[in-house]
């Protein structure tokens, strides 16, 4: 069966993805060969993009943040636009992902599980005011709200948790999907990485440059980049 007939085939589809899905509009993932893992700093960067950090060295996070982290020139690629037109069409049901870009919602997408939160809601410490990613951006050094607390992206950091709700509403999204999309992921990053293991319909699919640990487990797997692929559907 071809990837395009098992996409006709079902109205359920869930897409898993991660930074993969988001370099095609430009954003570096964490661990292609010119991922921001592979680039040369003094603080390693799953060291800066940690909780302790964030506390502990809140300046240099923000250097790291605004600098690496806030692409908000960036636009929707044809994997964006290509899922929005399937959710459009009835054809999909939700996009679980990893992301932090918001990318998909600005492609059109609307059920959209962000397992890790966003760089567009930021919020007061203290008194929970919220804050745009442009606020963000345009500040110096360290962001205080006017009530004199600390701003945080509301981005999960390494150490903390993943919320409870998203996690839910994702995990429900892919036991109930007849296919799933996993694209654009090294499947490296748990516990997000473990939730396609709910999958339980028909059809599953890995669109992903490099190998990942789930090739295996996919009925097929494709070694090509995600907005081409899903444009040529
Ligand atoms: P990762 O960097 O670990 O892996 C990305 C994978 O995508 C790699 O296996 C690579 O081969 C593949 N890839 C890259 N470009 C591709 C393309 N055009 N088409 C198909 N595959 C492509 O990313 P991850 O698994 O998402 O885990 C990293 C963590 O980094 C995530 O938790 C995410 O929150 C965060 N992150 C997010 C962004 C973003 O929001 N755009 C960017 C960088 C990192």
């Amino acid at each position: 069966m071809t990837l395009k007939e098992m996409i006709n085939d079902c109205s359920r589809i869930v897409f898993f993805g991660g930074a993969g899905v988001s370099t095609e509009s430009g954003i570096p993932d964490f661990r292609s060969a010119d991922g921001l893992y592979r680039q040369k700093y003094s603080v390693p960067p799953e060291v800066i993009l940690s909780a302790d950090y964030f506390y502990s060295h809140t300046e240099e996070f923000y250097q790291f943040y605004r600098d690496k982290m806030l692409c908000l020139d960036a636009k929707p690629n044809a994997a964006h636009i290509k899922l929005a037109e399937w959710e459009k069409e009835g054809k999909l049901s939700a996009v679980v992902t990893q992301n932090i870009d918001g990318l998909h919602q600005s492609a059109g997408s609307k059920k959209v599980f962000e397992l890790h939160g966003s760089v567009h809601r930021n919020y007061c410490l203290k008194c929970k005011k919220e804050y745009s990613a442009e606020f963000i951006l345009n500040s110096e050094g360290v962001p205080h709200c006017e009530c004199g607390g600390l701003i945080k992206p509301d981005v999960v950091l390494y150490g903390e948790p993943l919320d409870d709700n998203t996690v839910q509403g994702a995990v429900n999204a892919i036991a109930n999907a007849d296919m799933l999309v996993i694209a654009g992921t090294s499947l490296s990053v748990y516990p997000a990485a473990g939730f396609v293991r709910y999958f339980r319909g028909k059809h599953s699919v890995l669109i992903n440059r490099d190998e990942t640990p789930y090739d295996g487990a996919c009925e097929a797997v494709i070694h090509s980049k995600v907005g081409e692929v899903l444009e040529s559907l």
